[in-house]
């Protein structure tokens, strides 16, 4: 061996041991560090609603809600605690809820989760149990608890208020947002859900809520205060629910064998309160000759509130218990719509807010139905020919209204196309096919609505919808759009 082969040697030795090294360096640098952690999943902010886009949160689906509020204390400020128990719908670390009221404290699952809030946005990150997986896994059961405090009247909705007061009352509720000026919600008409709300209150005071009464007294946890349960026991849509605190005459009862409790805010003359008792004691009659016509009521209780304000509009569908505006006491039309909404809209609810067709029209074509002396042929009749000019009458469109029009057309001219559906039917398929849209539970859209009236005829009914529901102008009198002859 020469120098120059030993140099040749020598440098070839030092490569390859180079090479090795780096080789194995460079595989414990692969093999050897810990793992870093899959970026969190993280579902959507809001449930993309066309008309309400940020409304609800995506990846679960909400079974129950237990809402415990301490409404207690002088004024307007509550103090509350929500447990959401829901099922995943997708792998989750980060997920998202509504509410107005200041978030304090979150768990899920009992354990730790951090959380932020922007206006009623809350986003939610559980913790890893394991690093390299999701906090929550796809069809696992969750429980997420929040407790929050805040003053709910200082909140801006947009559009229509939530929050009345009149001297010691307040209530809260509303359509299409509501909820979450009181508890932690998935807020959209898409996630039912049952609930049992539970109350504290000012001795003597009364909480009312949507659901039936479960039990009152004396609260075991708070000095001088009393607390009141209420239960939705069949899942129902969260602008269904609501919150009243005030002085209240309570009737409690049964009725074909069903609980009913009537409540009436003292705040009214006695001889209002006399008249708005006299008017819900119709409400097992109004439900008895629904029943007739949509099949079996789908809640376990039934009742009516009438508080001591006025709201912005004449009453609302509260699950069981509905809330009636205290200067319409008296109207049947009133009691008669709003309890065909516990079947067409908190029972077969929505699935976008631009579905609005499905929950009043058909409410109101039950109202229709069943008011004394009311004739829907002549309401038909005074609709399509009375006003057969009236261009406002003919749009927009019942099948895209929009947001800021979505709660006008549909109570007139939608009952007018539900009727203008029963003539192209026919009664003797008309009546099973809206008692079998009725009895369905969960959401359901406006095409569904179509395809399902398709399919209980054996006609197209294509034509028909496009006329009634997607055009801005009067259909054409004809047998086809379901218009009798004269
Ligand atoms: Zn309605």
């Amino acid at each position: 061996m020469s120098l120059v082969q030993r140099f040749w040697l020598i440098l070839t030795v030092v490569v390859v041991a180079t090479v090795i090294a780096l080789a194995t360096l460079g595989d414990r640098l692969v093999t050897g560090a810990p793992k870093v952690a899959p970026e969190p999943v993280r579902a959507a902010s809001g449930l993309g609603d066309p008309y309400l886009p940020e409304a609800g949160g995506a990846g679960y689906d909400v079974q129950h809600y237990e809402v415990r509020v301490n409404a207690a204390g002088l004024g307007d400020e509550l103090r509350g605690t929500t447990t959401v128990t829901a099922v995943a719908s997708q792998d989750l670390d980060e997920f998202h809820l509504d509410l107005h009221l200041s978030a304090r404290t979150v768990t899920v699952n009992g354990g730790p989760a951090t959380f932020t809030q922007h206006g009623d946005d809350l986003a939610i990150t559980a913790a890893r149990p394991r690093p390299a997986t999701p906090a929550i896994t796809a069809g696992q059961s969750f429980t997420v608890t929040v407790g929050y405090e805040g003053d709910p009247s200082a909140v801006k909705l947009r559009g229509a208020p939530a929050y009345y007061r009149a001297g010691s009352e307040f209530v809260i509720a509303g359509e299409p947002g509501s909820a979450s000026l009181w508890y932690a919600v998935n807020d959209h008409p898409r996630d039912a859900a049952t609930m049992d709300l539970i109350v504290t209150v000012p001795r003597g005071r009364e909480a009312i809520g949507a659901g039936r009464l479960i039990e009152h007294g004396a609260d075991p946890d708070v000095a001088d205060a009393d607390r009141w349960q209420w239960r939705v026991d069949a899942p129902t849509v969260s602008y269904a629910t609501f919150l009243a605190v005030g002085d209240y005459r309570i009737e409690q009862g049964t009725a074909d064998g069903r609980p009913l409790v009537y409540a009436v805010s003292t705040r009214l003359s006695a001889s209002a309160q006399n008249d708005a008792l006299r008017w819900l004691r119709q409400t097992p009659a109004a439900v008895r000759k629904l029943e007739a016509h949509l099949g079996p009521y789908p809640f376990s209780g039934i009742g009516g509130f009438v508080p001591g304000m006025n709201m912005y509009w004449g009453g609302l569908e509260t699950a069981m218990n509905p809330v009636y505006h205290r200067q319409l006491i008296g109207r049947e039309t009133l009691l008669n719509h709003e309890l065909a909404h516990m079947w067409f809209g908190d029972t077969v609810t929505l699935a976008e807010w631009n579905d609005l067709f499905n929950n009043e029209s058909l409410t109101s074509y039950a109202e229709w139905l069943v008011t004394t002396g009311s004739n829907p042929a002549e309401n038909f009749d005074g609709n399509y020919r009375g006003r057969a000019s009236e261009a406002d009458y003919w749009g927009p469109a019942l099948s895209d209204p929009g947001l800021r029009e979505l709660f006008v057309r549909v109570y007139d001219r939608g009952p007018t196309v539900v009727h203008a559906l029963r003539t192209r039917m026919g009664d003797s398929t008309f009546f099973p096919f809206l008692r079998a849209w009725a009895q369905q539970r969960g959401p359901r859209s406006l095409e569904d609505f179509r395809r399902a009236a398709d399919d209980a005829t054996p006609e197209d009914l294509t034509g028909f919808f496009a006329e009634w529901l997607d055009q801005t102008d009067r259909p054409e009198p004809t047998e086809a759009n379901g218009v009798p002859k004269r």
